[in-house]
């Protein structure tokens, strides 16, 4: 890479938005330059099988649906390398990037899709079972556990969605409530009581994640009474909320109080001509590969105009 080169295009992402902006990038001549990040493939590389992907009639696992979107990127010339964009500086043209807090790329063009990670409790055995019954996604793994007992945690509209959600396919769910009240919209709560194999136990929390190989139960504990019980259980949901990751675009980009990219509606436009948002960064309703997929094509054919424009390409 010479020293004053200015990349057409580089997209910040490695999952399924980044990827397929970098396909779209790619074949329109734009000659994209895709940084990984710390988690080459994203969310769905700790997935198992995704089964909701159009076009996968067998189920794929994530790990290597992720191989084969890189693969499809690099067949058209993406420049895929490995490294972290510590900082950005919108503030000039071209754009600049600092990778791994020391080397700088210049870009005409950027695509976000750095995405957006789930918050976890925080403990061993979640951890250790991860994928082998814990999740953070009823929509992606709801299905492998029809007809089984599960638990879900958390308060919010996504633990309600979640656990209506799960509670269509599973024998019995319980939601554990921090509190004595949920967070959630006034319809998410009535759902959430209306449905009848879904129990809340409120004021209780997550002690440990039981299991050997595989989700068998969860310990909980009343915080008023101090009551710990074990609850048979085959997957265990964790709903507390997501992460965007988009700490280094403060200051530079709009964002609402959680840190969601905002885009002007029906685009993938922040409010600096020239950068793009795609996939979770921007999402905090839908999240799915699928959609991610399809605003990282939105972006690429947003920058791809941009780009026309103003004659880079
Ligand atoms: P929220 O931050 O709204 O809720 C997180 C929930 O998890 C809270 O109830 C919180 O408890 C609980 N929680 C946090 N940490 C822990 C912990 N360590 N142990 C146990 N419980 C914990 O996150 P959501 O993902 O639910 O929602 C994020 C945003 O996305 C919201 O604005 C929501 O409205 C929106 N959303 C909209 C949807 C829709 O419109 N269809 C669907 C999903 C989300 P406490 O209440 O005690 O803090």
């Amino acid at each position: 890479m010479s020293e004053n080169k200015v990349e057409k295009c580089v997209i910040i992402g490695s999952g399924p938005a980044g990827y397929t902006a970098a396909v779209y990038a790619a074949r329109a001549a734009m000659d994209p330059v895709l940084y990984q990040g710390s988690q080459p493939g994203g969310q769905l590389t700790i997935t198992n099988d995704v089964e909701n992907f159009p076009g996968y009639p067998k189920g794929i696992n994530g790990p290597s649906m992720m191989m084969e979107f890189q693969e499809q990127a690099q067949r058209f010339g993406t420049d895929i390398r490995h490294g972290m964009v510590t900082a950005v500086d919108f503030s000039q043209r071209p754009f600049k990037l600092t990778i791994d807090e020391k080397d700088e790329v210049l870009a005409h063009s950027v695509i976000i899709s750095t995405g957006a990670s789930a918050k976890w409790l925080g403990l061993e055995s979640e951890q250790r079972l991860n994928s082998k019954g814990v999740s953070a996604c009823a929509i992606c793994d709801g299905f492998f556990y029809r007809g089984m007992d599960v638990v879900v945690v958390g308060g919010g509209d996504s633990a309600a969605e979640e656990s209506t959600y799960l509670a269509k396919l599973c024998n019995k769910v319980y939601l554990l409530v921090r509190r004595d009240e949920l967070r959630a919209s006034k319809i998410m709560q009535e759902r959430v009581l209306e449905t009848k194999n879904l129990e809340v136990l409120w004021n209780t929390e997550t002690v440990e994640v039981l299991g050997d190989e595989e989700v068998e139960g969860v310990r909980v504990k009343n915080n008023k009474t101090g009551e710990e019980k074990d609850i048979p259980a085959k997957g265990f949901f964790v709903a507390i909320g997501h992460k965007p990751n988009t700490d280094i675009f403060k200051d530079q980009l709009d964002m609402d109080e959680t840190g969601y990219l905002k885009v002007e509606p029906g685009t993938s436009k922040t409010k600096i001509p020239g950068v793009y948002v795609s996939g979770d960064a921007a999402d905090k309703v839908y999240r799915q590969a699928v959609t991610a997929a399809g605003t990282g094509c939105m972006a690429a054919l947003d920058a791809e105009r941009y780009l026309a424009a103003e004659k880079v390409i």
